[in-house]
Parts: C-alpha cells; structure tokens; sequence
C-alpha cells in the first residue's frame, strides 16, 4: 500500500506500475504537454517531469510510497529535502536530445515527434510518410532578412538589443530596469522596411511542408527512437537541430507484447482441455498457425504454453523471432450441463475420487455463494437468520 497516489495519478498509472509502463507513461504525457506543443499549461509539465523524477528512481520511490510527497520534499522530520531539476533537464536526458549542450557550433531544438505504429508494423516492418511543418532558411533573402545592406543596426539600442530604463523608484532615487530592447526583439538590428524581403516578411525563416519517410524496421520497439538528423528548424547561425521520431506501439487486441516474445490468451472448453484439441493462430503476417494436442495430454487453466519462433523478430536480426507464449483459460461448463442421471456414466470416466470419512460428531454446513461486496462474514448472521426462517435471497445453496 502507498501513502498518496498523486504521483502515479499525474501520469495516469496504477501505484504497482512497472518501471517499463512508467517510462511508457511518462514518454506520452512529456510530449503531450511539452510546451512547445501545449505553451497553455507549463504547470501540468512540471507536475509530470516531477512525478517521473521520482518514481524512476527506485530509492526516492520508496520514499515517496512510504510518506508521500512530504517525505520527498523534506517537510516533515527525517525528510530528504530533495530538490527537483528542472522539467527541460528531465526532458532532455530522458529523450538524449538537449541540443544546445553538445559539442560543437551552436544547435537549434530537437523536434520530437511520436508516430503510433501497430504491432503488424514492428513485426513486418513498414514505411510511413510523416508530413510536417518546418522552418527553413527563407531561400530569397538566404536568411538575412532583406536586400544585402538592408540589415542596419537598431537604433534604439545602438546594437546591443538591451536596453536600459531610468525608472523613478521615489524623489532623488532611481533605478536601472534592463530589459529586452522592444524596436529589435534583442536582435540589436533592424531591417530596413523599403527594403524588407516580401518572401519571409523580414524574419529570415519562411515555413515548409516537409514529407519525411520513416522506415521502421523488423522488431522495432516501443519507444524507439529514429533520428533524422540536421532536418529540425533552421535559424540562421545556427546549425539545424534534429528530428526525432519516437515509435508509440498501439495495443494489439490478440497479442501483447513482452520484449520479442508475444503473449495471447486461448480459451479451451473443458472437453477440450481434456480429450484433445486443435485451434489456429492468425500470425502478425498473415499466416495461420494450427496447434494440436499431444494425445492423452490435458491442459489445466492457467496453464502456459509456447511455440518457439512464432514471438516477433529480433531487431537488426529478423529472421530470429522470440516465442509465442499461449496462457490458457478452461471454461467449465455451465451448472445442468448434464442430467443427473447420467453423472454415474461420466464418472466411470474419470479419474475415481478419494473416499471421505466422516466422524460421528462432524457439524454439517451449507455451502452459499460468496460475494465480498454484500455478505457479512460473520457466521452468526447466517444463523440469526435461519433461525427466523428468513432465508434471505443472498443465501444460495451451492449443493445438497
Ligand atoms: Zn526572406
Ligand atoms: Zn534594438
């Protein structure tokens, strides 16, 4: 049991998620609300950047679980006075982007974006045409905003795009307020409006659709990150920063994914279970598997079965699948299946029950339905009960 759940509700998992579906999680819900696609709620990405900043940590989760977010922030005794990062640190080592700080000329954002692929995709592989919007280089000016000589130093803040306000605080006291020059945007130049290029309107960057082809790749996974280099915006003195497309893998109503191997569910009926069995798989590519029992074998509920090489296929190494593991359910069959008096028959046929032997004094009970939700657990309930002779509709027999 945790103390408070808040953490786990803001990326929208039960409190026993695995560090997997926090992962998973926390991936969608940064990049739903990262501001530069939700500018609307900055507060809810810091609450999500936060709430992942912790609980991937295994230590400061069990803090959190123990005492809730008062044991992580330090406020009451014994806490840990932990400080957050900021949710853009978060975001860029979760991500490995944070462009500005590698090596080398200075670098635009990375651009992410995430592509929902099927598991038929991931097991085939596939193409798919991405259509975006991009800032490039507006191509009439090359990036400088105007006619050659049109660019000319601000002169409201001679260049230097601060500038600086005498602000009167009282009589004979004042201050200096620097601030961002308003005439340039801190840019320190201006363009001279005559001269102004029409293609871009001045800003040096015009927008452009751009069909990017994003070829995943046999055993891809979930969360997979396919880089196009160089192609994020352009701004000019600046080197372009990255697009990165993350792979957000759909839920397949068949089979669930577990690393290379595929889980299903199979239903057998108890004859089933018993005398034998064939069924068949719809394979991710379109092929049909059929199983068969081993003669005389019997599957119990619950058990786990596989077929090796039928999982999906290694990345980088696609004809190595993993393996098709098969949970199996036995329905029983429902109450009346069979007449009475042909119950002896059956039971020549099966395996012969245990003899029971039952002392004297032994008390004799019935057995009623158990619902956790509407009974009492007290057995002198059922007894008051029977003893005024109102069987109440909860008390069912289950034999006799
Ligand atoms: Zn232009
Ligand atoms: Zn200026």
């Amino acid at each position: 049991m945790v103390k408070e759940t808040a953490y786990y509700d803001i990326l929208g998992v039960k409190p026993n998620a695995t560090p997997d579906e926090l992962k998973k999680a926390y991936r969608k819900m940064a990049l739903k609300y990262h501001p530069d696609k939700n500018p609307d709620e900055p507060e809810k990405f810091k609450q999500i950047s936060q709430a992942y900043e912790v609980l991937s940590d295994a230590k400061k989760r069990e803090v959190y679980d123990r005492g809730g977010e008062e044991a992580i922030k330090g406020g009451g005794e014994g806490g840990h006075g932990f400080e957050f990062h900021s949710p853009m640190d978060i975001f860029d080592m979760f991500f490995g982007g944070g462009g500005s700080r590698r090596r080398g000329p200075k670098r635009g954002k990375d651009v992410i974006h995430q592509l929902k692929v099927s598991l038929e995709e991931l097991y085939n592989g596939a193409t798919r045409k991405l259509s975006l919007k991009k800032k490039v280089i507006c191509p009439k000016c090359e990036g400088r905003g105007g006619k050659e000589g049109a660019v000319e130093k601000c002169t409201n803040c001679r260049g230097t795009g601060m500038q600086v306000r005498i602000h009167q605080l009282m009589p004979g006291m004042v201050q200096q307020v620097q601030s961002v020059c308003g005439e340039c945007q801190g840019q320190g130049e201006r363009i001279n409006p005559k001269y102004r290029c029409k293609n871009c309107v001045g800003k040096k960057v015009t927008e452009e659709h751009k069909i990017l082809e994003v070829h995943i790749d046999k055993g891809m996974k979930d969360g997979e990150n396919i880089c196009f280099t160089g192609e994020g915006d352009q701004e000019p003195g600046l080197e372009p920063g990255d697009i990165q497309i993350i792979l957000d893998e759909k839920e397949h109503n068949v089979f669930k994914r577990h690393k290379d191997d595929l889980i299903m569910h199979m239903d057998l009926i108890l004859t089933e279970a018993l005398c034998g069995f064939q069924k068949t798989i719809d394979t991710l590519d379109g092929r049909v598997l059929v199983i068969t029992s081993l003669p005389g074998e019997v599957i119990k509920h619950g058990e786990v079965k596989c077929i090796l090489g039928e999982g999906m296929p290694y990345y980088k190494d696609p004809f190595t699948k993993g393996k098709l593991i098969i949970q199996f359910s036995v329905k029983f069959p429902e109450k009346g299946f069979i007449s009475p008096e042909k119950l002896p028959a059956l039971e020549q046929l099966l395996p012969p029950r245990e003899e029971v032997i039952i002392p004297d004094d032994a008390e004799e009970h019935t057995l009623i339905d158990y619902d956790p939700d509407t009974q009492n657990n007290r057995r002198r309930d059922v007894y008051e009960e029977d003893e005024d002779g109102t069987h109440g509709q909860r008390v069912q027999c289950a034999s006799h």
